[in-house]
């Protein structure tokens, strides 16, 4: 993934950042050194960013989508309190099973849950019977993002939050060639045209959406 702003740039904001706890160091090394594709992984940044937006909403009922190894939904559940609860789903078994390890170290990792299988069929069934929804994130296969977000925007309580992960794709939404740049760019026209929330895109890491319901 090409970096969208300067390398030097992105190394004094993440020197400007609150240090994370050391099992998220290790679970980063053991991802690049052993996990396909290791660079999904949302990093120190982006996982700050989502663990503060879980605490400036108090949220206590998050859904994600694109589990991989389990830093994002470390990152979102450290900011739970009492007994929030984060709900994440995934395909992938091997990616998971890094993620189930490393949970289990976390005294905070008993707030996720797994949710293994096609998230596509999954993720609308889920969110219909799980109630008002706080906080989702959504950073699974491209071409379901249009599915994911129409699932749980609806499922979102008034003034929840929906952030959804690559939405400028590297700067490809700019000349998109096919493929998963055309899902990127179709998925923001998408979200630009619904009513129901109010959102601003942010240029962290590969483009992070941020949405509110009305
Ligand atoms: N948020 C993660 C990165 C997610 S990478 C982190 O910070 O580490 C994208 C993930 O989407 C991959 O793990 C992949 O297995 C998953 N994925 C792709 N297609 C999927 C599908 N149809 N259903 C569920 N998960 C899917
Ligand atoms: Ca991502």
């Amino acid at each position: 993934m090409r970096s969208l702003v300067m390398d030097g740039i992105e190394d004094y904001a993440r020197a400007h950042t609150t240090k994370v706890h050391e099992l998220y160091d290790r679970l980063r090394e053991e991802t690049y050194a052993h996990v396909r594709s290791p660079q999904m992984q949302v990093g120190h940044l982006e996982g700050r960013v989502l663990k503060m937006i879980v605490q400036l909403l108090d949220a206590k009922k998050i859904v994600e989508v694109g589990t991989f190894t389990g830093y994002s939904s470390l990152s979102l559940a450290e900011g739970l309190t009492g007994d929030g609860e984060v709900h994440t789903f995934d395909i992938d078994p091997v990616a998971t099973d890094v993620a189930r390890r490393f949970w289990k170290e976390a005294p905070w990792g008993s707030r996720i849950h797994l949710h293994l299988g096609d998230a596509r069929a999954n993720v609308p069934t889920f969110a219909a019977s799980y109630g008002p929804i706080d906080l989702a994130f959504i950073d699974a296969d491209k071409g379901g993002y249009v599915t994911y977000w129409n699932a749980l925007v609806a499922a979102l309580r008034p003034g929840g939050v929906i952030l959804v992960d690559n939405v400028l794709w590297s700067g490809r939404v700019l000349d998109p060639q096919g493929g998963d740049d055309d899902a990127i760019v179709a998925f923001n026209e998408h979200a630009m045209q619904d009513e129901r929330v109010e959102q601003v895109m942010l240029t962290v890491r590969d483009g992070l959406l941020m949405a509110r319901k009305r």
